[in-house]
């Protein structure tokens, strides 16, 4: 097995167009998904292509109206960046440890597309696309087409994820919650991100994502619509129909970490958390 390391982006589209190989940024899932007996290396079964020092994926910049965010950005860069989006920050801040926030890539959290992973609810609601490379051509996927279940995405062998694109909006209310086995370091056995517009007393924009709860991320943009235009007083007197619409779209499964009654429950009473602090 090989480990190389590209000095250039086009170099590594070039390896990728001719060989197959395990694209590896900091490691930090790739590391513990391949782990061997202590004292012996890990074990893949795939030559590794190592991305996370190159220069053209490391960048956050504010052009068009929107975040580009290259996709080598460690999260413990993003906590601290002033262009970072205030949700992803809330969602950073409560993920992992400071030591492996130095390695985990924002680009690694998606491209192991855990339906668990912290950034991936706040991302589906601030409407981010994925751009994606290869030697052929450069395409563009909003982040609910990239990821189509548990570690599975539509991203082709030859292809590499360039960026993170975020559309610039504004909200009044931010949240992200997350449930755990304790505070840090911890798998979400819940996730949970919201934002809202509030203006006169009216909803103008209202966005919700759960993680942990299916085989993707859940968000159901047509019950999002249902509520604009209501008032807060409306939304809150209807706040069990409400509950009970996207509730019906949020079936988790039981595995180590919880069951599905308590993901169902938990998941709801964040959201009704949130509906009522507009
Ligand atoms: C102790 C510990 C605690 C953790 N806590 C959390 C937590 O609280 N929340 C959370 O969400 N995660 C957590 N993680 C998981 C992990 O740190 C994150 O998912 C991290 O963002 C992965 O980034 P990485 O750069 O290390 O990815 P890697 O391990 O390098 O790669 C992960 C996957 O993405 C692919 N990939 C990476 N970069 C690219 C790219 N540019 N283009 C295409 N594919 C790519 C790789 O091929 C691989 O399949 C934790 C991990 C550990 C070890």
């Amino acid at each position: 097995m090989k480990n190389l390391t590209p000095k250039t982006l086009k170099e590594t589209l070039i390896l990728l167009n001719e060989g197959d190989y395990k694209i590896l940024a900091g490691g930090t899932d790739l590391m513990i998904q391949n782990r061997a007996w202590s004292n012996t290396l890990p074990k893949f079964n795939k030559d590794i292509l190592l991305v996370f020092n190159l220069p053209e994926l490391k960048y956050i910049t504010l052009e068009d109206d929107c975040l580009h965010i290259g996709s080598t950005m460690t999260l413990e860069e993003l906590l601290y960046h002033k262009l970072t989006p205030k949700l992803l920050v809330e969602a950073i801040k409560i993920m992992a440890s400071p030591a492996i926030r130095n390695m985990a890539t924002l680009g690694g959290n998606i491209g192991n597309a855990s339906p668990a992973g912290d950034s991936l609810p706040v991302l589906y609601i601030l409407n981010a696309i994925v751009v994606i490379e290869s030697i052929e051509r450069t395409r563009e996927l909003p982040i609910e087409d990239l990821i189509i279940g548990p570690g599975k995405k539509t991203i082709q062998k030859n292809e590499i994820i360039k960026e993170i694109k975020i559309p610039m909006s504004n909200f009044t209310s931010i949240r992200f919650d997350k449930v755990g086995g304790r505070k840090a370091d911890a798998i979400s056995k819940i996730s949970f991100a919201g934002v809202a517009k509030v203006k006169n007393n009216t909803i103008q924009d209202f966005r919700v994502s759960f993680g942990a709860v299916g085989p993707t991320v859940v968000r159901n943009k047509e019950l999002e619509a249902n509520v604009i235009g209501l008032t807060v007083d409306d939304m809150k007197v209807n706040i069990q129909e409400i509950l009970n619409e996207f509730g019906n779209f949020i079936r988790p499964i039981d595995d180590q970490r919880s069951n599905k009654e308590y993901r169902k429950t938990v998941a709801i009473n964040l959201l009704k958390s949130f509906i009522l602090s507009l």
